[in-house]
């Protein structure tokens, strides 16, 4: 099922459970506007290359449009359509004043030198200008772009709107009005609802195991948060290998190995694990924090953990989930567990319209108000709906989303 396809599938699920009406359903459907722009650059050769750029606006009832940009060769329409859709419902479950839309260029940035993605960038932000703004559109970081490409657009657009216009993008340098704390947010978000899990299940983090796929932002930052509320991480895996160690894994000492030697595998007193086995080793909580799909029908009855927490888009199949459910394992969804980077990017761009720069504790403290508050309500809708975490949360999501457009009198 293409990704675009499951999001509907669960359009359809929960939003009949949120009770949402045919009328509401068809509207949410469809993205509000697709535009689709061609971006003609003068490469460093001379010669002219013609690239294609996308931005979807899929829904904007409770606020801006807002999600990401990523630069990538297989970035295609209907991949976009899809994330743009998650955004709206995942800017939802964080009850965050925002919608939904996602945009890209597909291009190999790797084979861009610094002008020629500047360039692009700058061509794609004039391109959409109509289409963006603080109150209207507002794109962030997504694969293959960062802080330097929201710089260049948001000085694009300024010069543009005649005035510096900082909140027209999220996940911009300090310098320019980033957040303190952005970097850790996702990673830290995620441990702050794994937490809020265990509270419930009454489990003592002091007595939990941990295993994280993926060791890059996200997994980073969930492992250290992990080790300091005492959960021994024992489990790593990156693109190139995995590592296990009963006594326990230091992540910021694995991450400094890792800076010098590439990859976290070979660091001393641990040992290596197969990476196609790491998932269906005996631990308490997996957090996969990489890629999609990788717990599906094929590995899910030998998968051994009691709690899975999605810090990846989509690591868990749909049909995997179900099953996992059935038998009791507790899930934390995606749109639930890395909301933390969308609600960052909320109180970045709600700090741009003052020019204030509140410092990182006090940031991350509001980052853990929302994500209790979202955790809370999507456990409290999979009791009352009787489901599982993924339905209650696209339940949720849609409820608030119905209720912003019925006041609107949009539907
Ligand atoms: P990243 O590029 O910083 O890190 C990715 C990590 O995954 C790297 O450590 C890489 O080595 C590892 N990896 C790649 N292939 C792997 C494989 N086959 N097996 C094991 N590990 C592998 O990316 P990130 O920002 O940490 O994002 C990770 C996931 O979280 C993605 O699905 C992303 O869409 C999602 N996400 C990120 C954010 C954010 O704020 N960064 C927010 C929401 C969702």
């Amino acid at each position: 099922m293409s990704l675009l396809d499951s999001a509907l599938s669960f359009l359809k699920e929960a939003g009949e459970k949120a009770g949402l009406s045919e009328a509401e359903l068809a509207r949410l459907r469809q993205p509000d506007r697709i535009v689709e722009v061609a971006l003609p650059i003068t490469r460093d050769n001379g010669r002219v290359e013609v690239f294609r750029g996308y931005r979807v606006q899929h829904n904007n009832a409770r606020g801006p449009y807002k999600g990401g940009l990523r630069y990538h060769p297989r970035v295609n329409l209907n991949e976009v359509k899809a994330l743009a859709f998650l955004m709206m419902i995942k800017c939802a479950v964080a009850d965050i004043p925002m919608g939904g839309g996602k945009g890209g260029i597909v291009v190999d940035p790797k084979k861009l030198s610094v002008r020629e993605l500047e360039q692009l960038t700058r061509l794609l932000t004039q391109k959409l200008f109509p289409v963006l703004g603080p109150r209207l559109d507002v794109p962030a970081p997504d694969v293959n772009t960062g802080p330097q490409t929201m710089s260049w657009l948001v000085d694009e657009y300024s010069r543009l709107a005649g005035g510096f216009q900082p909140a027209v993008a999220t996940g911009k340098p300090l310098a320019l009005g980033g957040l303190p704390g952005r970097e850790p947010a996702t990673g830290f978000g995620g441990m702050m609802v794994l937490l809020e899990l265990l509270r419930r299940l009454k489990a003592n983090p002091k007595k939990m195991t941990l295993a994280v796929q993926g060791f890059g932002n996200v997994g980073y930052w969930f492992a250290v948060a992990a080790a300091k509320a005492g959960i021994r991480v024992v489990g790593i895996a990156d693109s190139r290998g995995a590592i296990w160690s009963e006594g326990g894994l230091h992540p910021e000492q694995v991450a400094a190995y890792k800076k010098n030697m590439g990859s976290v595998v070979g660091f001393p007193g641990s040992k290596e694990v197969a990476a196609a086995k790491f998932l269906e080793q005996k631990v308490d909580i997996l957090v996969p924090a990489a890629l999609e799909d990788v717990i599906t029908t094929r590995n899910a009855s030998r998968v051994k953990a009691r709690i899975i927490v999605e810090m990846g888009n989509g690591p868990v199949e749909a049909a995997a989930w179900q099953r996992l459910h059935k038998r009791g394992v507790a899930l934390v969804p995606d749109i639930l567990a890395n909301a933390g980077g969308v609600a960052a990017s909320y109180l970045e761009w709600s700090q741009n319209f003052s020019g204030a720069q509140s410092p990182e504790a006090e940031n991350l403290a509001r980052l853990e108000k929302i994500m209790v508050a979202a955790f809370a309500a999507v456990y409290e809708k999979a009791v009352e709906l009787q489901t599982d975490t993924k339905t209650a949360a696209y339940a949720v999501a849609l409820g608030r989303i119905a209720t912003a457009m019925r006041l609107r009198g949009a539907a």
